[in-house]
C-alpha cells in the first residue's frame, strides 16, 4: 500500500504537503488569470486591426494599431504568420540568427503563446 494517507503523517509532514498543494493551486490560478488577460488583449488588438470599409485602399496603415505607414521610412513589415503589414512597434523579430528574417505581429505572437501554454 503506497496510497497517501494524511492521517498517518505527523503535523509537520501534513503541513508540508498542504503547502505544496496550495502553491500548486495558486500557480494554476495565476496561469488562468494570465490566459484571461492575454485573451482580452488579443481581442482588443484584433478589433483594432479590422479594416474599415471607408478606408481607402491606397493608404498604407499598420494592420494592428492603424498607424500610418510611410512610403520610404517606417514602411512596416509583413508578418510571416498572418501576412498583414504592421508597423515596427506592432511586430517583433523573435529570431535573429542571421538567416531568413522571421517577423511576427503582436497578435500572432500572443496566439503563438497560447499554443505553448
Ligand atoms: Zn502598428
Ligand atoms: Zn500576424
Amino acid at each position: 500500500m503506497t496510497k497517501l494517507n494524511l492521517h498517518q503523517l505527523n503535523n509537520e509532514e501534513r503541513n508540508k504537503i498542504l503547502n505544496v498543494l496550495e502553491r500548486y493551486y495558486t500557480t494554476q490560478e495565476a496561469k488562468r488569470d494570465r490566459i484571461r488577460q492575454l485573451r482580452e488583449r488579443l481581442k482588443i488588438l484584433k478589433d483594432k486591426g479590422v479594416i474599415r470599409s471607408h478606408e481607402k485602399p491606397g493608404i498604407r496603415v499598420c494592420s494592428r494599431c492603424r498607424g500610418k505607414l510611410g512610403m520610404f521610412f517606417n514602411t512596416g513589415a509583413i508578418c510571416n504568420r498572418c501576412e498583414r503589414r504592421v508597423c515596427q512597434s506592432c511586430c517583433q523579430e523573435p529570431r535573429s540568427d542571421g538567416g531568413a528574417r522571421y517577423i511576427i505581429c503582436n497578435v500572432c505572437s500572443i496566439e503563438r503563446m497560447f499554443k505553448l501554454v
